[in-house]
């Protein structure tokens, strides 16, 4: 039997950035991952440069794989555009990946092509590890959050893939929400180091195979990825000796599908916990707080956005509507990010 005072389950943005953080702070772990290669996952690739009062480029604290910061995104709908800013660094997250993974392993020891199997009585298995703390970075479908009695959350499905060209200004992100594309969802086209990161998600699963169908039809894409994601309120994130985090935990924009910049967050207050919690006795542990700073900094916002997600999809049939409240929080978002850069 190995032990270790933490194991991380999962190499995605979560679980490399809770290895980032702790290895700052001097606490060793392992962190385990079931691919041999790090960023195996779909995603558009887009970071929100600032969550309250946490700023991306402090949190990653490298330049490496960031392209262009994008401030405007055009939301296209039936009854014309809206439009938000909110700024969103464009990266290659296979390389940003890496890079926390470097930074992780100045303390920690990543061990890539490791599946865990099950967990029984705090034992990883097949690994045969008993830690005093995990942390179930694992996604969508967390072992961690089975072992700690979580529900799952509910899942969308979304794709995306590179195209080259498309007519629209690559000086904003474009987001295409109208019904007759996507139901309950939206298209996107993030511009993107001369190319565009182009995809399409839906809320409920059956909807997106046809949704997808169409969208591929339209656009020259060498290789589309699909992934599901959780479209729910943010999870209960913590047990006896265990927290759950990024998809693993809905730490996502049910609205929008973002949820990279939330792990980020969420990995610096899980380190900080874990700190406080590895000088308690076994029987002592208590996650309470982590869970309680997730939701005071953005767990209560997701909330928020989970609920307008619902109604704006599920419960208001005309597309006016919608478009008049979307406008309502496009400038209620861009007010907030203008006065926070003081830009105008
Ligand atoms: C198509 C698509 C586009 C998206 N675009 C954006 C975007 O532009 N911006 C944004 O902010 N968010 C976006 N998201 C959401 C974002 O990608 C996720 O919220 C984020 O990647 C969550 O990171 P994570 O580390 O929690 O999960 P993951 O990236 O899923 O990482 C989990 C890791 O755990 C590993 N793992 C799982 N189980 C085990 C196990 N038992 N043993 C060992 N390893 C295991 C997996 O292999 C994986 O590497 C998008 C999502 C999709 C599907």
């Amino acid at each position: 039997m190995e032990h270790w005072e933490v194991a991380i389950i999962g190499g995605g943005i979560a679980g490399l950035s809770v290895g980032k953080f702790l290895a700052e702070k001097g606490i060793p772990f392992v962190l385990l991952e079931e691919h041999d290669k790090f960023f195996q996952k779909a995603c558009g690739e887009g970071f929100i440069k600032n969550i309250a009062t946490h700023e991306f480029y402090d949190l990653y604290g490298s330049k490496k794989g960031l392209y262009n910061e994008i401030w405007e995104t055009v939301i296209h709908t039936k009854y014309g555009p809206v439009i938000v800013e909110m700024p969103i660094i464009m990266t290659n997250k296979n390389i940003v990946e890496k890079e926390l993974a470097r930074q992780a392993q100045l303390q920690g020891t990543i061990r890539m092509g490791e599946k865990v199997d099950k967990i029984v009585d705090g034992v990883l298995i097949p690994q045969q590890i008993k830690p005093k703390i995990i942390v179930g970075a694992d996604g969508c479908f967390s072992l961690v959050r089975d072992y700690i009695g979580v529900h799952p959350p509910k899942l969308g499905m979304a794709a995306e893939g590179i195209c080259s060209e498309t007519a629209l200004d690559p000086t904003q992100c474009h987001v295409i929400m109208k019904k007759e594309l996507v139901k309950d969802g939206y298209a996107w086209y993030f511009p993107k180091d001369g190319l565009w990161n182009i995809g399409i998600g839906c809320q409920e699963r059956e909807h997106f195979r046809d949704a997808f169908s169409k969208f591929k039809q339209q656009h020259v894409v060498k290789k589309w990825r699909g992934s599901p994601l959780p479209i729910n309120r943010p999870l209960k994130s913590y047990g006896k000796n265990a927290i759950i985090i990024g998809d693993a935990a809905a730490h996502v924009v049910a609205l929008l599908g973002e949820g990279n910049m939330h792990s980020m967050v969420a990995a610096q207050i899980a380190a900080d916990v874990i700190e406080k919690q590895l000088s308690h006795t076994f029987n002592s542990i208590d996650f309470r707080e982590y869970h309680h700073r997730c939701m005071h900094t953005f767990g209560t916002y997701l909330r928020h956005l989970y609920y307008i997600s619902q109604i704006f999809h599920k419960a208001i049939p005309s597309e006016y509507i919608r478009y008049k409240l979307l406008k309502h929080m496009c400038n209620a978002t861009s007010r907030y990010y203008r006065n926070l850069y003081d830009k105008r």
